[in-house]
């Protein structure tokens, strides 16, 4: 059946995520005890906790802390604030989270956390108080060794200022250590806020050159123009030496053949709070932009995007996932049968969660990285990650995806077995 983006027929992102665990675990040959211990959080903990309004009243909310697995080390994920959040997506976004730090090979786990509110409609005070309030309600399971949180959506630095000052008051010492993603004068890393994006750029690089695509002088298209998007637009043409034609957001899309003045654009977005109605562009339809005729594609929006009357129409020979879950399974498999080859999420927006590694290194030792140091640790770190999972890929005949994931289940596999946990 046709998978669609119908609000009446979502796709529940965890069981997404478990029958990729199962697909991996098959190939794997995991041993039955294993592939059911790998497929469930480790330890999952719901809390409800107060918040003091601006106007005196008093909100209980509900927040999530899912540490999906701790194989390899602390759990490792952001906190999203959504009205729409749920477990399962969590859930799903902590189990990414494992495989994401054990493809890059860090020494970090899997985790993900989230509140159900809305922080468009909060003041700073009523941000900063619920900011206070989870690290109250999960604190005791947070810690530099133990759970590591960081910005995910809706959540940013300031955010995290307030997360670690909490955590710090409730413990009585310093724990820069204990979530990233933090201002740089609170022990933030440089080069944190294009790492996503960059990641994704030397991924799409290293691939180019694998599969024989010319991405310099090609065309890029970019679907969503966020944190993710709007660097990886900046970056394709700085980096990769493209021309971006085409990207879109919430409120619409907007394409020239002859290259978007990526600049002009972000000062139209923050002028407008959208790429919509931009000079100089032509509006398209949001769909059209996946049909274009481009080198590389990189959704960089939400889950579930690519669906498989989408992928049906898509032409680039590399799709970079900067999103979360851009590709549902069937468009997935649409995909590898048209030899088109998707960089997949876990892989391609690993940069940001590495830079955050790298801010955790950084914090522990009490060591300062240069922004060119931090760009060089990472070109390498993706690089081999990616070098190791085409290899696998291309010893397997595996789409990159799957092999991605052998990749990854592979390493935590291997810690729980030493573990002599199963
Ligand atoms: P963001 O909120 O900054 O940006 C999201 C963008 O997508 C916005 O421009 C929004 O308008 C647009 N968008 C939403 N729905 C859309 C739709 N249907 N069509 C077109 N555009 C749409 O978020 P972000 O931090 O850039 O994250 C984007 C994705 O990348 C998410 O899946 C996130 O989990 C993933 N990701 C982000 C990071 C990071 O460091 N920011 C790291 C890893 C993965």
């Amino acid at each position: 059946m046709p998978q669609t983006r119908s609000a009446t027929t979502p796709l529940n992102p965890f069981a997404i995520a478990q029958a990729q665990i199962d697909e991996a675990a098959r190939l794997l040959d995991l041993e039955p005890a294993l592939a059911a211990l790998l497929r469930e959080p480790r330890r999952e903990l719901v809390v409800h906790f107060p918040v003091r309004m601006d106007d005196g009243s008093t909100r209980v909310l509900t927040g999530f802390r899912v540490q999906f697995n701790t194989a390899r080390g602390p759990a490792k994920g952001g906190i999203r604030f959504h009205p729409d959040e749920t477990i399962d997506t969590v859930r799903a976004l902590a189990a990414w989270m494992t495989w994401k730090t054990a493809v890059v090979d860090l020494p970090l786990g899997g985790g993900k956390g989230g509140v159900i509110v809305d922080p468009r409609k909060l003041s700073k005070r009523e941000l900063e108080r619920v900011s206070r309030g989870y690290i109250d309600a999960v604190g005791g399971i947070l810690g530099p060794d133990e759970d590591v949180p960081a910005p995910d959506v809706y959540t940013d630095p300031q955010v995290m200022a307030w997360m670690l000052d909490e955590f710090e008051r409730l413990r009585g010492s310093h724990a820069a250590g204990m979530i990233t993603g933090k201002p740089i004068a609170l022990g933030g890393s440089a080069g944190r806020g294009d790492a996503t994006a960059r990641g994704a750029a030397i991924v799409a690089r290293e691939a180019a050159a694998r599969y024989g695509v010319t991405l310099g002088k090609g065309r890029a298209a970019i679907q969503g123009f966020g944190n993710a998007g709007a660097h990886m637009a900046r970056l394709a043409e700085s980096l990769l030496g493209m021309r971006v034609i085409a990207v879109s957001d919430t409120h619409g899309a907007v394409a020239r053949e002859q290259g978007l003045d990526v600049e002009a654009l972000l000062e139209h977005k923050r002028d407008t709070g959208s790429v919509k109605g931009f000079a100089g562009a032509k509006a398209i339809a949001p769909d059209e932009l996946f049909a274009l005729d481009v080198e590389l594609l990189c959704p960089s929006a939400l889950e579930n995007a690519i669906t498989a009357e989408i992928a049906a129409t898509i032409k680039a020979p590399l799709v970079a996932e900067l999103a979360n879950g851009p590709t549902v399974p069937e468009a997935d498999r649409l995909l590898y049968e048209k030899g088109i080859h998707v960089l997949p999420d876990i892989l391609a927006n690993a940069g940001g969660v590495t830079v955050s590694y790298f801010e955790w290194v950084q914090n522990r030792s009490g060591d300062v990285w240069t922004e060119d140091e931090v760009h060089a640790r990472l070109d390498r770190r993706l690089t081999s990650a990616f070098q190791r999972v085409a290899e696998t890929a291309e010893e397997r005949r595996l789409a990159l995806r799957t092999s991605a994931y052998l990749v990854a289940m592979g390493r935590v596999a291997e810690a729980e077995r030493l573990r002599g946990r199963v």
